[in-house]
């Protein structure tokens, strides 16, 4: 049984789960409405006599209406990004249980993703004491090397993005951050990033399902009223913000607040088909979610029970970039997708036991 518990919005982790929709719903039992709770009716434990595992977890949300699952998930986040403070959102779950349909979403059910950029806009227009300046970055991580997908494809072959620095001062570099002063801009600029990812892949499919989609947006502000920007300031590829925001930095003598939001599309969490993959992609993808797992998990133990217990960011690509995104007082939600089929049963059940271990 699956039980929303309701109750984790003050928590460091918020660990959701969506069931995709399907029309042969054999092994779930939807829930009425409003209850939120969700029988997992598995053969194999009626059969066995066992009783069916229970997981509680902060929400859990079916239906096809994407506009619920961004105020539930996603919305909080995004305004404490605004405010200052790093937030993280991760879509999990295996190839077609309905990440990129979450995260990013389709022309009629517009995903996380847009809709977090909208309300930014929105954030901005209704604060007109501060000055924003917003941008964004779209990256790929594929067999543990990072490409940029707003580089040109040739570029961004030929030099992968580098992790520079250390703990929770890395950044990335050679990477492209595009201003971005309006929705359409962002829109050209995730395009920009889809197409190339597209031209770059022979197989489309298998690499979509086999790498991590990263988008991120650098926020700086400050009150209105002071000194312009120098024109020549450097602005070094993708250098996050040290832990613990909202972060005040002050450039010559200007306060400037920086905060990260990122918004995160993972490769699919199904255990690797052939031995070809297992001993190649699955290897790093399995390698990589496994460690999410643990610092994630991590951190939360460590925000619940006021401890600074070693957190393995250094184990993965994926969490090393985003140490200084994970850490502090970062806020982070997971979404775990669920695709109802029976066939998907032990997947799905792989699915919960990841979101049970990162609550
Ligand atoms: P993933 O990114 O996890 O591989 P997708 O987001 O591509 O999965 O979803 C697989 C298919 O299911 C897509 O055609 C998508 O539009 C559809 N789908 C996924 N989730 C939902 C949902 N909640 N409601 C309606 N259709 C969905
Ligand atoms: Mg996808």
């Amino acid at each position: 049984m699956l039980r929303a518990l309701n109750q984790g919005k003050d928590d460091k982790v918020l660990v959701s789960i969506r069931i995709r929709p399907t029309d042969s719903l054999m092994a779930w039992e939807m829930p009425p409405s409003q209850t939120k709770t969700i029988k997992l009716q598995h053969q194999h434990h009626k059969n066995s006599g066992t009783a069916s595992p229970e997981f509680n977890f902060d929400e859990i949300l079916t239906g096809s209406d994407n506009k619920p699952v961004y105020n539930a998930v996603a919305r909080n986040h995004v305004c404490a990004a605004m405010d200052g403070y790093n937030s993280v959102v991760f879509a999990y779950g295996q190839t077609a249980s309905g990440k990129t349909f979450t995260l990013s979403g389709d022309e009629d059910q517009p995903g996380i993703i847009p809709r977090a950029m909208k309300d930014v806009f929105a954030y901005i227009r209704r604060t007109p004491s501060r000055e924003y300046l917003l941008r964004c970055s779209y990256l790929e991580i594929y067999n543990e090397t990072i490409h940029d997908l707003l580089a040109p494809p040739s570029s961004s072959v030929s030099q992968p993005v580098q992790i520079q620095g250390s703990g929770a001062n890395v950044w990335l570099a050679p990477l492209r951050e595009e201003v971005v002063t309006s929705l359409k801009g962002v829109r050209e600029v995730l395009e920009r990033g889809w197409g190339n990812r597209r031209t770059a892949t022979t197989d489309w499919n298998e690499r979509s399902s086999r790498s991590h989609s990263v988008f991120r947006l650098v926020i700086e502000s400050r009150e209105r009223g002071e000194e312009p920007r120098e024109s020549g300031r450097q602005t070094p590829g993708m250098r996050p913000p040290t832990p613990g925001g909202p972060r005040l930095q002050s450039i010559g003598g200007r306060s400037v607040q920086t905060s990260v939001l990122s918004l995160i599309d993972l490769a699919g969490s199904e255990k690797a088909t052939s031995d070809k993959e297992r001993t190649r992609e699955g290897k790093y993808i399995n390698t990589s979610l496994l460690t999410l797992g643990s610092v994630i998990g991590k951190l939360a133990e460590n925000a619940m029970k006021n401890k600074t217990d070693h957190v393995p960011f250094r184990d993965s690509k994926l969490t090393r970039m985003l140490q200084p995104s994970l850490s502090g007082n970062a806020r982070i939600s997971v979404i775990c997708t669920i695709n109802p089929d029976i066939n998907a049963i032990p997947e799905s059940m792989s699915t919960l036991l990841f979101a049970q271990r990162i609550k």
